[in-house]
């Protein structure tokens, strides 16, 4: 018999009614599992015995199992390389920012069809989209782990391995139980989706989700450029994204967060910073520029931009009144960058067969 997964709400409470077991017995569990990080069905004591035998036979706490967990030299991040129960490896980020706004980066998808061709992930092509609980797996290890520090999870961010909108129902229903009250409980705005511009998953987004965050992976401000770097532009070129975000923006009234990964030579020309400006001018938008981080794992075809010019990339932005950051490098000495561990780990693997 297939044991189901103690994060499926759905099939948890099929269980509960098919042995006529009362209706709050429900609550009482997801207290147990997400108010007070049980992970021993033995050890939810405000429930019978004979429920706590009925969740041993018939669920499992976690399937994934934990490969390889680094934290940076000043502590403040924490990667996390997950193994599927088919083998695949998948990773999440914790960064503890000084403020306590502690954040978690979860994946969706092991590897990742997109193929930027900066990104690690990208370069796993496909493996598999992730199921409800392999995305709540990852979510509730980083909030034990932050509960033994004294600490709560504050923000989820769909930034790790692969494309949300191409696994659209298991991170839509991800993000409900990350809002729900009874389970993680965080406000709607808390919870970001970075796409790299699939529209139509975007338009649904924007019915489906209207208080939650919305990131775009924009890196190049013309077809040319995005062209040459991430292969979607080919689907869904700048104007049929920016038609499409120009919809979000309407139904939501809500400022959408546009990435930039700064690459030395390739997106970083000071002329590209006047044509960002004047794409994003009248928009509501807030751009978060990324230096590039040339970890292990992306091949070493690009290096990152200087910081220097990316303080003058935004002091031009400024002039056309668009708010940008530029990101803090955190978690550099433990290969943070989204797939890089995963890549990592998969050459090594390749050159001990040879
Ligand atoms: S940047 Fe995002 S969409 Fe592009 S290949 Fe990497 S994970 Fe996929």
């Amino acid at each position: 018999m297939t044991k189901i997964s103690i994060h499926n709400q759905l099939q948890l409470r099929d269980l509960l009614q098919e042995h006529k077991i009362p209706a709050f017995r429900y609550g009482q569990i997801e207290n147990a599992i997400y108010k007070n990080f049980i992970t021993d069905f033995d050890e939810i004591q405000t429930i019978p015995k004979d429920l706590r035998n009925l969740l041993k036979e018939n669920c499992f706490y976690q399937s994934l199992t934990v490969d390889h967990e680094a934290t940076s030299s000043n502590g403040q991040t924490t990667k996390f390389l997950f193994k599927t129960t088919d083998d695949l490896l998948i990773e999440a980020v914790l960064m503890r920012h000084l403020t306590g706004r502690n954040t978690l980066c979860i994946s969706c998808q092991a590897g990742c069809p997109m193929a930027c061709s900066f990104c690690a992930t990208g370069k796993l092509w496909l493996q598999k989209n992730l199921q409800l609980h392999e995305i709540i797996e990852q979510v509730m290890y980083a909030a034990k782990l932050l509960d033994s520090e004294g600490s709560k999870l504050r923000n989820i961010v769909f930034m790790g391995m692969g494309e949300p909108m191409l696994n659209y129902e298991p991170m839509k229903e991800a993000i409900s139980m990350f809002c729900a009250q009874k389970k993680f409980d965080l406000a709607n705005r808390r919870v970001t989706v970075s796409t790299c511009g699939i529209v139509p998953g975007i338009n649904k987004f924007a019915d489906d989700f209207p208080q939650t965050g919305l990131a775009i992976s924009l890196h190049a401000p013309n077809d040319e450029i995005r062209k040459s770097i991430m292969p979607v532009d080919h689907t869904y070129n700048l104007d049929t994204l920016m038609t499409s975000l120009d919809r979000y923006t309407q139904k939501t009234n809500k400022r959408i967060f546009y990435e930039y990964i700064m690459i030395n030579g390739v997106n970083d020309h000071l002329k590209l910073a006047d044509e960002l400006g004047k794409l994003l001018q009248w928009r509501l938008a807030h751009v978060n520029f990324i230096p590039y981080n040339p970890g292990e794992g992306t091949g070493g075809t690009y290096a990152a931009t200087p910081r220097f010019i990316i303080e003058r990339f935004q002091k031009i932005l400024e002039k056309y009144g668009v708010v940008s950051t530029i990101r803090a490098t955190m978690g550099d000495d433990i290969n943070a960058a989204c797939g890089q561990l995963a890549r990592k780990k998969k050459e090594e693997e390749k050159k001990q067969e040879a």
